[in-house]
This record gives structure tokens, C-alpha cells and sequence, in this order.
């Protein structure tokens, strides 16, 4: 069987047609103030000089929101105190609300969010066991569209994508949480050091949005994040594989799981449309890969189904000449779950098979499964309002 995956911007544009469905309310409150988190630069300074503003205030406020991170313009010291009130009266500086946070015996923390529509999502952070630094695993959309049948998340529909200001938000709200504000600079240590986009959801179906959040969180002015230190995980989604590499250039990580189509085609049913072929071909394409920057591949280890020896050279042979590394993870169960974790003899003779060939594959420790916080645990609660069911 031959395929041939339709890669024109039209099919681009199709795809980001349907995601607009299920788009995020407007960012504003009810009494008329918009939030200015999430908007560009370009619309930032749009915004303020629709009130009167000139070009430079755009600039003082993003450094105020995004390196200093205030959320109240009375202590945006560099402005006067009329021009302060003015921009209080039409703008709010917004955080999603953290509903719950939970710390895990690890340090891992998990915070549900609840934004402005009461719509839920979860982030984790993740320290570091050794070093001060650690990844904040940001959720893209509430629930999934996809559902896998390993993923937690992917039991829950998709209720609707996280807008600009959900996302990034959700890196903020975890930094206030640690007080690391103003950004630290540089090479500086950051205890927030790394954002991972594997949370709820899957960010290349939210493309647009998800961008716009990674390129606030990139810029120099702001929260300054390196790219490198950004990696976005797709279940693959062929077409927009590209388009992120272009643009945003983000480490990529991608769910592959299975190394034949007809287990694939049943773990991640989006295997069916984009097989593992295209898949692969698309890595090779991506933009950033290089040996500085490898592809990661995300293997989940499912006892008996796709562990085996086999299994492990099948992979190899598949990634061949590929700058990639493969990461291991132990199956996390969660409740009514329909697999089993590999056993550790297992996990640890695939992983040799992988390292034998020339690939870094380390197995990832579950973090946090304590309270639900590890890889494939993460759902909410929340539901489609009936109106956008129908
Ligand atoms: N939708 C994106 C990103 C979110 S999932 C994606 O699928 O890549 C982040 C990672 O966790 C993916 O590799 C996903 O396959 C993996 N995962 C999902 N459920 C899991 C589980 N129960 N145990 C371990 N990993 C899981
Ligand atoms: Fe969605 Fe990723 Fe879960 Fe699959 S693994 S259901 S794509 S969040």
C-alpha cells in the first residue's frame, strides 16, 4: 500500500480551518477590560495606541509583563501614574486561576487552571532531581481530539484549544508560583528552565495559537526562553511538522510508539492518516535537525505489544542516519487504564538494542504518579458547553 500525504498549504489551511472551530473565547472580561497577555508585539502596540500610546509604551509594557512579570500597572514604575490608571481602566495583565496544585513526594508539581469561561486545564512542573532547573509541561488544548488508547487525556473529547494568553499563562502562573520573576538573564540558572509541550492536547492542531504563546515566551525582551530550550511533542501531524520547523524552530518530539503501522495504526489512531513513513520522512525534513539538535522520539513501553527485541531493532533500522535520540517511557497507568507497563528487563534490553545502534535512549523516570501528574495522566473534568456540542 502506497500513501501519499497531501503536504500543500491548502491542506495547511484546512487543517487550521478546523482547529478555528474550536477556538478560545475572546480575552476579554466582562466589564470590557482586555487582557494584554498573548497578544504579539504587533498587536500589543496596536492596542495601546488605539488609547492614545505611542510606539516606546509598547515596549515598556512587555518588558513589565514578560521579563518583570508584574500583573498590576500601578507598580510599572517606569510610567506615570495618570498614564498607569488609564491603561488599568481598559486593560488587565491576566493569569489563569490555579483551581488546585498539588506537590508530589518527588517535587513534581501539578496545578489545575481554570480560565476566564471556567474551562480546565492541567501543567505540571517537573524539578530536576540534582540541578536547579526543571520543565514546565504546558497543556495546548482541553482534552483531544485524538485518542489514543494508551492516554488519559485522549479519553476526554475536545472541549476547545487554549488561546495565546492559556498557554503562555500557564508558564507565568507556574513562574509566580516559584517567584522566579524578573526573567533571569542569560545563561543565568532558572529554576523554570525548560517548557515541554506535552501536556494536554496536541499543540500542532492548535498550531497557530500555540506559535503565537512560543514566540512571546522566545523573545529577547521578555521571558527570553532559547528555543532550544522549548520542545513541542506531536502524535504527527504530518503536514504542520513543516510548518513548525520553519517558523518556529523548537526542538521536536515525536509519539511514535510502534514501529508497524498495524499496531500504530491502533495505539494512535492518527497513524492512519499519517503513517509511519511520512512520519519518519517528515523528521528527516524537520528544519532543526541536526546533530546539535536531534529529533526525540517518545516510545511508550506497553507490556507484550510492543517491547520485543524485534521490536527494538525494527525501530533502529527505521531511524537509520537520523540525528534522533529515543525516549523510553514506562507506561503510566490511570484509572480503567488498558495496558500494562513492560517489565524493567524489558525496558532495559530494548534500550541497549537502541544504544548498541548509536541512539541515546534513556528511559524516563515517571515523575509524580502519585497524583496523577506523569506522562498520558493529565485530564480535567471539563466539558463542551452544549451550545458548541450541537
Ligand atoms: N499530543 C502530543 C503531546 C502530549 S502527550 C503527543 O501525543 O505527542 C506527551 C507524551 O506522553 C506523548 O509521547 C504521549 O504519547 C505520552 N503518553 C500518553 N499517555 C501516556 C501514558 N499513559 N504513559 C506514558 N506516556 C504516555
Ligand atoms: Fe492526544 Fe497526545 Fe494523548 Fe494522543 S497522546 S490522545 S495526541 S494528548
Amino acid at each position: 500500500m502506497s500513501f501519499s500525504v497531501d503536504l500543500t498549504d491548502a491542506e495547511r489551511a484546512r487543517i487550521l480551518a478546523k482547529t478555528a472551530r474550536f477556538a478560545p473565547p475572546a480575552p476579554v472580561l466582562a466589564d470590557g477590560r482586555r487582557d494584554l497577555v498573548g497578544l504579539t508585539r504587533a498587536e500589543l502596540a496596536a492596542e495601546l495606541s488605539a488609547v492614545g500610546e505611542a510606539p516606546f509604551r509598547a515596549k515598556q509594557v512587555w518588558h513589565w509583563i514578560y521579563h518583570q512579570g508584574v500583573t498590576d500597572f500601578s507598580r510599572m514604575s517606569t510610567i506615570a501614574k495618570p498614564t498607569q490608571q488609564k491603561l488599568a481602566e481598559r486593560f488587565v495583565i491576566g493569569r489563569p486561576d490555579a483551581e488546585t496544585v498539588q506537590t508530589s513526594e518527588d517535587g513534581t508539581r501539578k496545578f489545575l487552571f481554570r480560565f476566564r469561561d471556567g474551562q480546565e486545564a492541567e501543567t505540571v512542573y517537573i524539578p530536576d532531581p540534582e540541578e536547579d532547573r526543571g520543565s514546565v509541561c504546558i497543556s495546548s488544548q482541553i482534552g483531544c481530539t485524538l485518542s489514543c488508547r494508551f492516554c488519559h487525556t485522549g479519553t476526554q473529547a475536545l472541549v476547545r484549544n487554549l488561546g495565546p494568553a492559556e498557554i503562555v499563562g500557564q508558564f507565568m502562573a507556574a513562574r509566580d508560583s516559584y517567584g522566579e520573576w524578573p526573567s533571569p538573564k542569560g545563561e543565568t540558572p532558572r529554576l523554570l528552565s525548560t517548557i515541554v509541550l506535552m501536556g494536554m492536547g496536541e499543540p500542532l492542531y492548535n498550531y497557530e495559537n500555540v506559535a503565537t504563546a512560543m514566540k512571546i515566551a522566545m523573545d529577547h525582551e521578555g521571558i527570553a526562553l532559547s528555543r532550544r530550550r522549548i520542545t513541542l511533542s506531536t502524535s504527527g501531524v504530518v503536514p504542520m511538522m513543516d510548518r513548525a520547523g520553519a517558523e518556529l524552530g523548537v526542538n521536536l518530539a515525536v509519539s511514535l510508539h510502534a514501529v508497524r503501522d498495524e499496531l500504530r495504526d491502533e495505539l494512535v489512531p492518527l497513524n492512519r492518516k499519517y503513517p509511519i513513513g511520512e512520519l519518519l520522512a517528515a523528521c528527516r525534513r524537520y528544519p532543526a535537525a541536526s546533530n546539535a539538535r536531534r529529533v526525540t522520539f517518545e516510545y511508550v513501553m506497553l507490556k507484550g505489544l510492543n517491547d520485543s527485541e524485534a521490536d527494538a531493532r525494527e525501530l533502529v533500522r527505521l531511524i537509520a542516519g537520523m540525528p534522533a535520540k529515543v525516549n523510553l517511557i514506562p507506561f503510566n497507568p490511570w484509572p480503567g487504564s488498558p495496558y500494562a507497563t513492560s517489565s524493567a528487563r524489558a525496558i532495559e534490553r530494548f534500550a541497549k538494542i537502541v544504544m548498541d545502534a548509536g541512539f541515546s535512549s534513556p528511559v524516563r523516570t515517571p515523575r509524580g504518579r502519585d497524583i496523577l501528574a506523569a506522562c498520558g495522566q493529565l485530564r480535567t473534568e471539563s466539558r463542551r458547553a452544549r451550545a458548541v456540542a450541537g
